[in-house]
């Protein structure tokens, strides 16, 4: 993890440091190789939130993009279940980061659980992924006067059919660059088939433009979105 409580504030591993989990109050140790950037480990063998996934370069690069304090948040939800969430951000909306393939059971448990809930998935974990991608956007039908915005065959590309069912916003990153692809909610015959392209500045900025203001501007953002294909 990023951050471990030290003396009971959130700091980031240093050399020499006592870390506290933040999560279950397990000590940590506090890593810092020449390889990668510092971090807090538990203790050999010790299992802490098993929704948890181990960060990698590509979840500290996507959590550095909004504030430290929304970072690595434990929520609780109503009935006393706790849960680390990758971000949290001031009008409740949790990002989850997920690298590594995850089972439908345990994608509609994170759903319930968080009642604002956006998924951004790396697509560059299987080889298959971009091109097959590829092919269904290249024949994908845009949305008239919308280049950025395609009607697709989800059908036929697996990573697409596997989120297709998820009731809460999924973004791909597919290692491209800035860009990243909204697979858009279900439209009004109940399918999930538009993908729209999109930006890292364009998911994330209104979260930190709408921080601190009384308005949800994501929510009101989604919103307009959803129109366009509904
Ligand atoms: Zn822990």
């Amino acid at each position: 993890m990023r951050y471990a409580l030290v003396d009971g504030l959130r700091r980031e591993a240093e050399r020499g440091l006592k870390g506290e989990c933040q999560f279950d109050h397990h000590s940590m140790i506090p890593k810092c190789g020449n390889k990668r950037r510092p971090y807090w480990a538990h203790r050999a063998g010790y299992a802490c939130d098993h929704w948890w996934d181990n960060e990698t370069q590509w979840h500290r690069d996507w959590k550095s993009l909004f504030p430290t304090e929304w970072q690595e948040v434990v929520h609780k939800s109503e009935s006393g279940e706790k849960h680390i969430a990758d971000v949290k951000t001031d009008k409740g909306w949790v990002f989850e980061f997920q690298n590594s393939p995850i089972s439908i059971e345990e994608r509609q448990s994170r759903d319930s659980f968080y009642s604002k809930l956006i998924w951004v998935v790396n697509g560059t974990r299987r080889k298959k992924d971009f091109p097959e991608f590829a092919k269904v956007w290249g024949e994908g039908r845009p949305i008239v006067g919308k280049g950025w915005l395609r009607k697709v065959r989800i059908s036929e590309c697996p990573l697409l059919q596997e989120w297709a069912n998820c009731d809460t916003p999924v973004f791909f990153d597919f290692g491209t660059g800035e860009n990243i692809l909204w697979l858009l909610p279900k439209c009004r015959d109940g399918k999930r088939e538009h993908i729209a392209i999109f930006t890292r500045p364009n998911l994330v900025q209104p979260h930190l433009e709408g921080k601190d203001q009384e308005i949800d501007e994501f929510a009101k953002f989604l919103k307009d979105f959803s129109a366009l294909v509904s």
